[in-house]
């Protein structure tokens, strides 16, 4: 068994690093939970949909904390055109990300169908930009769509569009389902899938009721949970880590009303890498720990590292320690996934 664990370079390919203070709070985190590279979604507000904002926005990030990477990506809205496509690429601006509308936190901006956009992705397939997906329909009583059958019911949008350009790098992100996995195994060597760290340990029992515990999409059922797991096991080189980390205020989390529903995302940063060695040895596949937080995703963004330019970071198998409760003061107190619980993986610096 091992004890000691050493990961070249981790990198969380689906963070949400918020703005203002937030941010300050959330953004030190992402080094805190061991991770070197951040792939920074663009749900802001207002969203981020030109270069120049996303530069704004990276400068702020490096800012707060210089110790790591920012890959940035641009909202898909009507206002994205194939020029500015050109222009973001030039700057190093990585993915465009695509919200349906209303399905997430700040998507009001977000897409109803695709082919309005296929200019854009032609251009992104020519200057070889990431097209990252949240897929899911939005939910809608005359088709019967509903936040659990939401994901499947978009898998056809993701062969249409792998279908209609082939050569563009598509990532399905935060996938939940059996039926994900599946569709994306299906698919070419240009299409990849982000899992979680949270929806390799929850089934919607534990978020029914359990506010911190909810986030979109909602986690499903144990056999699609194992089937994100037995991916992982597989060591299948296109499915890795996008921790989809969201932070949210702990009143928006707690505080439901009759009329108001609590904020959806889960917060992983602070405690990642150990959480995802912790999940990954729960389920046999802590020997896919590398694959699985860099060298795939790194390899699909063509980001990769060599041995002496990896930055490793040392896990340590503990004594269980009880994950810490809140960070920040205030309005903006945010509390981790699993707070109060154990963990049995920590880093050492
Ligand atoms: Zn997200």
């Amino acid at each position: 068994m091992a004890t000691i664990i050493s990961i070249p370079s981790p990198a969380d390919f689906h963070v949400h690093l918020r703005q203002g203070k937030i941010a300050s709070i959330v953004t030190p985190h992402v080094r805190k939970g061991g991770f070197t590279l951040a792939y920074v979604m663009p749900n802001l507000k207002p969203p981020i949909t030109s270069t120049a904002q996303a530069l704004a926005y990276k400068a702020e990030l490096e800012a707060i904390d210089p110790t790591v990477e920012y890959l940035m990506t641009l909202y898909l809205s009507p206002d994205l055109t194939p020029e500015e496509i050109v222009k973001a690429k030039e700057a190093g601006i990585v993915g465009v990300k695509s919200y349906p509308r209303g399905v997430t936190t700040n998507s009001d901006g977000g897409i109803e169908s695709y082919e309005m956009y296929y200019p854009v992705f032609e251009a992104m397939q020519r200057v070889d930009m990431v097209l990252n997906l949240h897929g899911e329909v939005p939910s809608d009583a005359k088709t019967n769509t509903h936040i659990i059958n939401a994901e499947p019911q978009f898998l056809p949008h993701l062969h249409s569009l792998h279908e209609a350009f082939p050569k563009l790098r598509i990532v399905l992100e935060h996938a939940t389902t059996r039926a994900a996995v599946e569709a994306v195994k299906a698919c070419g060597p240009t299409v990849a899938c982000t899992i979680t760290a949270h929806h390799l340990s929850l089934t919607v029992d534990d978020w029914a009721g359990q506010s911190f515990n909810f986030c979109k999409p909602v986690a499903k059922f144990p056999d699609d949970r194992e089937a994100l797991r037995q991916v992982i096991r597989e060591g299948h080189p296109r499915f890795f880590l996008g921790s989809d980390s969201a932070p949210h205020p702990f009143h928006s989390k707690s505080t439901s009303t009759p009329s108001q529903g609590c904020a959806a995302g889960i917060y992983t940063s602070p405690i990642l890498l150990p959480l995802v060695a912790h999940l990954l040895e729960s389920f046999d596949a802590l020997d896919k720990l590398e694959g699985f937080t860099s060298t795939f995703g790194r390899r699909f963004y063509r980001r990769e590292v060599s041995t002496e330019g990896a930055e490793k970071i040392a896990l340590h198998k503990v004594d269980k320690y009880v994950i810490q409760e809140q960070y920040g003061d205030g309005e903006e107190t945010v509390s981790p996934f699993w707070a109060g619980k154990e963990l049995g993986w920590q880093i050492v610096y």
